[in-house]
């Protein structure tokens, strides 16, 4: 069943004006027709099972057939600290972030990060990747989109973990190791916490933007003894956390 996305919350309990982007995907690339069925989200948690009843100049009415609120995201919050990488690689991060079920990603320049962009071009990119977001959200089935940050210094994004309950650094170099990390969490394991955790840009962390970030009570833990990419070391981590606390179970 193809699926949209609709931004704004739907309110009716019956009918759904489509328009935009969204219609135009509906009536040109995939052809749909009066009676064909698809299934719309907004965001808020909901699916709507809807039919098409009317096709306006550039709009579509749906009329809604049936509501359901499926359990497809993750009980675990996770919030990716990603800095920025060079050419696309961005693009498939927030691709596969979205389908392993991460709530946000804040982006960010540190000192070693290799890309600088200018405000406008950073502007363009932050949009491109919400559209891949949504994109990939509509592929996997998710019924939030995963959130895009706009990109941040390293001090500030340092800051905006101050709500999660817990906040690692991956860092090659960290003492901490996940059987560590996981022994310690699982006594006391509450599925409605929420992990932030940030990754370094190809160059890595320095040891002062590691200090910097013990100070405002990141653990530095390790994902053993090679040197991961960027992509490889993010995602890894992903995939074993909604392992041990989340819902790749
Ligand atoms: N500058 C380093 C490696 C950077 S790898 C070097 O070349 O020696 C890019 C980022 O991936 C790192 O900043 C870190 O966040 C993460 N990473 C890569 N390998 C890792 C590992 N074994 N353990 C923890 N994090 C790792």
């Amino acid at each position: 069943m193809a699926r949209f996305f609709i931004s704004n919350p739907i309110v009716s309990k019956q009918e759904i004006i489509v328009s935009g982007q969204e219609a135009r995907h509906m009536r040109r690339v995939l052809r749909l027709k009066l009676g064909d069925k698809v299934d719309i989200f907004d965001g808020t948690g909901k699916e709507y099972r809807s039919e098409i009843l009317r096709q306006g100049h550039q709009t579509l009415t749906l009329r809604i057939l049936e509501t359901t609120v499926p359990n497809r995201e993750s009980p675990l919050t996770i919030i990716m600290g990603q800095s920025l990488v060079k050419g696309n690689k961005m693009d498939f991060i927030i691709q596969k972030a979205t389908e392993l079920g991460v709530s946000e990603v804040f982006p960010f320049v540190s000192s070693r990060s290799i890309t600088c962009l200018d405000k406008e071009r950073i502007e363009h990119r932050v949009n491109r990747w919400r559209r891949i977001a949504v994109e990939s959200s509509k592929q996997c089935g998710r019924l939030i989109p995963l959130r895009i940050e706009t990109v941040a210094k390293f001090d500030e994004v340092l800051e905006r973990g101050s709500l999660a309950t817990k906040k690692i650094i991956l860092w090659e170099k960290g003492t901490r190791n996940l059987p560590s990390l996981f022994r310690e969490r699982n006594a006391t394991a509450r599925l409605s916490e929420s992990v932030y955790f940030l990754v370094g840009p190809e160059g890595g962390f320095s040891e002062e933007e590691i200090k910097r970030a013990e100070g405002t009570h990141f653990v530095p833990v390790s994902l053993g003894s090679r040197i991961l990419r960027v992509e490889t070391a993010g995602l890894s981590f992903v995939s074993i956390l909604q392992y041990e606390w989340g819902d790749l179970r």
